[in-house]
């Protein structure tokens, strides 16, 4: 058994929690490559550590004395590796960062050196092997991830490691200038481990015990969702469910390495299971809710529409002309929406609706705004009777107006577009009929 585990910031912002991480290592064997992320905040009234860096960065731009962050920084790690009782020392490194700083590294360069650093204590806590991100994680030229050479090196250098240590969100181009993924981007390096040591399963080690059936800001204690498919979550990340980084998914997912969200706070608990196909029955018959305000729709009326080859086409040109994505598209007989995101929508609506005046001759056009969309995903949807009726019945006795409804081909999931003020209530009122009914 090989397990990859990634511990974000939260997970390391402290001595405290560097040994909640030790000792979760330490309790299984084969937790063999670790990648963690920089420290993240202590407290609320906390900075992240990359968020210092990227601090530091800009008063170097503006010519602002920056040293005095860079200090703030040192002596952050510097606790870190007091309350681990280490003999470790990082002025070397802090040297070299500051001499790389005015010589005009970067900003990448000094984002990226928040997790270089954790990297550099935990595995001299560990007493694993470090592994420079820069010598193994390859972009390209155009700073895209060169996949292939990644799994590679990758591959190459562990091999000859049982255990080692690899930072997080950065790697580097081919003449070394580093190159950060974006935020949260340590996930996507510990799928990125997974898949090229062909991991049994991919940890990913956070602050909550796993995916939740529904937004905690919105409904009380959510149950955690015990398994889901690569499918769903995909589902629920498009509608702004998150706990990890989403392109941290695919690496995985294309070769069916499972990822385990787990709690560092609360290691007894089970977590989330993300796996590409399961037999295990979700309990609530659907699997999460998930769903964004912001939405607008154009809708477009002609007569005979049905007979018109070619109109649909000729709405979305519209919209493809002017660079704005469609979210979803009902349809009546004679009558088409477009749904798409309000704010990506708002400052070239009037040269859309000329452009479809123009293409299409509609007898009426309209354009409604502020509405949200909720999706409600779920595998066991499929096989299950009723489930739509439920949906409606609890929204119809919660008075809520749904504005619109699209269930996707695979049954997989049901999305309805309510008005922006029911948005909360119109969550609660789905996840009550599906999940404290059955509790
Ligand atoms: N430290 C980086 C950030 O704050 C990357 C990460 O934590 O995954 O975005």
């Amino acid at each position: 058994m090989k397990k990859v585990v990634k511990f974000g910031g939260s997970s390391l912002a402290s001595a405290e929690q560097f040994k909640k991480v030790g000792d979760i290592i330490r309790e299984d064997e084969s937790r063999r490559f670790v990648v963690p992320s920089a420290p993240g905040k202590r407290n609320s009234n906390d900075t992240k550590v990359t968020d210092l860096l990227y601090k530091c960065y800009g008063m170097l731009q503006a010519g602002r004395p920056y040293l005095k962050v860079l200090e703030q920084l040192r002596v952050r790690y510097a606790e870190i590796i007091r309350g681990l009782g280490l003999k470790l020392s990082l002025a070397k490194e802090f040297e070299q960062i500051r001499k790389d700083m005015e010589s005009d590294a970067g900003e990448m360069y000094v984002i990226s050196r928040g997790e270089y650093l954790n990297g550099k204590i935990m595995a001299a806590y560990l007493g694993y092997e470090f592994i420079d991100a820069a010598n193994v994680v390859r972009f390209k030229d155009d700073e895209t991830l060169d996949a292939a050479e990644t799994y590679k090196l990758i591959r190459v250098q562990l091999e000859v490691h049982d255990r080692a240590v690899i930072p997080g969100f950065y790697g580097s181009k081919k003449n070394g200038q580093i190159v950060t993924f974006s935020r949260g981007g340590s996930d996507i390096s510990g799928a990125i481990v997974a898949r090229a040591v062909h991991a049994d399963i991919y940890e990913n080690w956070t602050d909550v015990s796993g995916f939740m059936v529904a937004d905690p800001r919105i409904v009380k204690d959510p149950q955690v969702i015990h398994t889901i498919t690569y499918k769903e979550l995909r589902e629920l990340a498009y509608m702004g469910a998150s706990v990890m980084h989403e392109d941290a998914i695919f690496p995985v997912s294309q070769v069916g390495i499972p990822i385990n969200i787990r709690n560092t706070n609360k290691p007894e608990d089970e977590g989330t299971m993300i796996v590409e196909r399961t037999s295990r029955i979700p309990k609530y018959t659907i699997t999460g809710i998930a769903g964004m305000r912001g939405f607008a729709a154009v809708s477009v009326e002609k007569d005979k529409m049905n007979t018109a080859i070619g109109f649909c086409r000729k709405v979305l040109t519209a919209f493809e002309e002017n660079n704005i994505s469609v979210e979803h598209m009902p349809s009546g007989i004679d009558t088409m929406s477009v749904i798409v995101r309000q704010k990506e929508f708002a400052e070239k609506e009037q040269l859309v609706i000329s452009r479809i005046e123009e293409l299409c001759e509609p007898d009426h056009m309209d354009i409604e705004s502020d509405f949200a969309l909720i999706a409600v995903v779920g595998r066991g949807m499929k096989s299950t009777r009723g489930t739509a009726g439920r949906l409606f019945a609890a929204l119809a006795h919660a008075h809520i107006n749904v504005k619109m409804i699209d269930q996707g081909s695979s049954e997989l999931n049901i999305i309805i577009a309510v008005s922006n003020d029911d948005f909360e209530n119109a969550v609660r009122a789905i996840y009550q009929i599906f999940v404290d009914a059955q509790l």
